[in-house]
């Protein structure tokens, strides 16, 4: 049986070093829930990337994401693709030390229906 990795919500991935990097779909999606024109989102919230291929989101000055408030997500209902898929779509090695995700055996069916709501763009991620 698969097993997925269900989300506490625990923020430590909102904290740790790295680059949340947005596609243009991403800023769109992100600038209309914050209420403001795409420009002014890239201003207040995105920055170049490290390879100066795109953007990514700010920090705040101790390095977490610039839309942690708290122990929440600003932007939970949009927020990046990137943030949606770890760490069932992408993670690295030891990632388990850090992130509090249970691991669920589920079946192949659940487990597809999973990996469905979190590949879906746009929608807030009842399964996280
Ligand atoms: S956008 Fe939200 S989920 Fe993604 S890193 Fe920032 S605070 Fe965390
Ligand atoms: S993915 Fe892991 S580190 Fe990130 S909020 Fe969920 S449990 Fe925490």
């Amino acid at each position: 049986m698969p097993i997925f990795l269900e989300c506490q919500r625990c923020t430590a991935c909102c904290r740790w070093p790295g680059q949340v990097l947005l596609s243009d779909e991403e800023i769109t999606r992100l600038a209309a829930f914050k209420g403001l024109s795409e420009h002014d989102f890239i201003q207040k919230f995105a920055k170049l990337r490290a390879d100066r291929r795109g953007l990514a989101l700010q920090e705040q000055p101790a390095g977490a994401c610039i839309f942690l408030e708290g122990e929440n997500c600003a932007v939970q209902p949009v927020k990046p693709q990137k943030c949606r898929e770890f760490p069932n779509l992408w993670n690295f090695p030891g990632f388990e030390k850090v992130c509090h995700a249970i691991p669920r055996e589920v079946s192949q069916i659940e487990f597809d229906r999973r990996i469905a709501l979190i590949k879906a763009k746009g929608n807030d991620r009842a399964a996280d």
